[in-house]
């Protein structure tokens, strides 16, 4: 049986090219780049070389100063949340964040909160969006951090970065954005933007899973959270991963070199999901913005019915696919990216989340739309709660 990977959103296949490019760094050029010798030397090169590729992909001023690598995205948020508070406590212990965050994001917050940081969650509207103004509203003397996620990994809605760059930048307040499921897929720039610090992995666009990147603008002073060697111009120790970092690098690379025609033909399959899936399958509701959205991202409530049981189905006939976010599936807790959008608590419970990539066909996703109207109208059949 042919396997359909739409769980895009959860990790990617990594590239065969990215592959290649690392290979030579787990085997014949295994210096570390802290040594002095050769070897040592060519690895230390290797790791300048992707910085100047992640630098290049996000149009950062001075990549070799403004580019921390990390171990994941995870890391990169923690970073900036924890290192932030710290470092300007100062000036104040208020944060401003959004309700639909990742969990690297909320749950750092809660842990500051127990520290004495006070957090503005802001709410959502029906598509999970916030706006510049919300943000504008909730800026006080004492706040110090603003932190609105590029894209949501659920729901796939676009947040208005570049107007709360421009708020945050006049407003004299630091603005952080978790872009991990952005970059590679949508432009960002991050001057342009106004982007102070951006949390990115590569996992995400078809690069090497655990290792990340974080963009910190210059001027800004983030303290370690892993202390140690020198490594990162003393912002991250730890001996590099240099095959993540440059597979990371070649990712960010051939990613964003290609990003209009991957980005358009991903759009045409998503919105062909989007189109046909309510005029296949009756009582279903798309979650998320209909056109303010990730290129990958396809997201419906599919009422009556449970989002793990169609899971399973999905997989019995080869197809991987998700309900909310991978870390949340496996518990009973409705998604708190549905529920901030006003989803009462039985509708969250039957999201599907569909994730495209670089690699899904059309024959991928005309194989999802034979298969899924089938797979509903059985669990439908024997749910109690259908009553045609
Ligand atoms: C996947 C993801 C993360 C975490 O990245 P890891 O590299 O898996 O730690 C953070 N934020 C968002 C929006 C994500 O999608």
């Amino acid at each position: 049986m042919k396997t359909v990977y739409m769980d895009n959103a959860a990790t990617t296949a990594l590239n065969k090219d990215v592959l290649s490019a690392m290979l030579p760094y787990f085997t014949e050029i295994y210096g570390n780049p802290s040594s002095l010798h050769t070897p040592g030397q060519e690895a230390h090169k290797a790791v300048a070389n992707a910085r100047q590729q992640v630098g290049r992909a996000l149009n950062a001023a001075d990549p070799e100063r403004e580019i921390i690598f990390t171990g994941c995205g995870t890391e990169s948020d923690n970073m900036v949340l924890l290192g932030i508070a710290e470092r300007y406590q100062k000036k104040g212990k208020h944060i401003i964040t959004t309700a639909v965050e990742h969990h690297a994001v909320l749950y750092t917050c809660q842990r500051l909160e127990k520290k004495g940081f006070e957090v503005t969650y802001l709410p959502v509207d029906e598509y999970g969006r916030v706006t510049a103004k919300q943000v504008e509203e909730a800026i006080r003397p004492d706040t110090i951090l603003v932190s609105v996620m590029f894209g949501n990994n659920e729901v796939g809605t676009i947040m208005p970065i570049a107007e709360i760059g421009r708020i945050c930048r006049e407003k004299g307040v630091f603005f952080h954005t978790d872009a991990v499921q952005a970059v590679g897929h949508v432009h960002i720039d991050v001057q342009a933007m106004n982007i102070d610090m951006l949390s990115l992995s590569a996992h995400k666009f078809h690069g090497p899973k655990g290792v990340g990147a974080l963009y910190v603008r210059k001027g800004i002073v983030i303290p370690a959270l892993l202390t140690g060697g020198a490594q990162e111009h003393n912002k991250r120790a730890g001996t590099e991963n240099v095959p993540g970092v440059v597979g990371l690098g070649k990712a960010i690379e051939m990613a964003c070199n290609s990003i209009d025609e991957t980005s358009a033909r991903m759009t045409k399959l998503r919105d062909k999901l989007i189109k046909r899936i309510p005029e296949l399958i009756p009582e279903v509701k798309l979650n998320g913005h209909p056109t303010e959205r990730l290129p990958g991202n396809v997201n419906f409530s599919i009422k009556y019915i449970e989002g793990e049981s169609i899971l399973l189905m999905l997989d019995l006939n080869g197809i991987a696919a998700s309900s909310g976010s991978a870390c949340t599936s496996g518990s009973l807790d409705p998604s708190h990216v549905l529920l901030a959008m006003g989803l009462p608590h039985e509708v969250a419970h039957g999201s599907l989340r569909l994730t495209l990539g670089d690699d899904t066909t059309e024959e991928d996703v005309d194989y999802v739309l034979d298969v899924l109207p089938r797979i509903v109208e059985r669990l439908r059949n024997m749910s109690p709660l259908w009553n045609r």
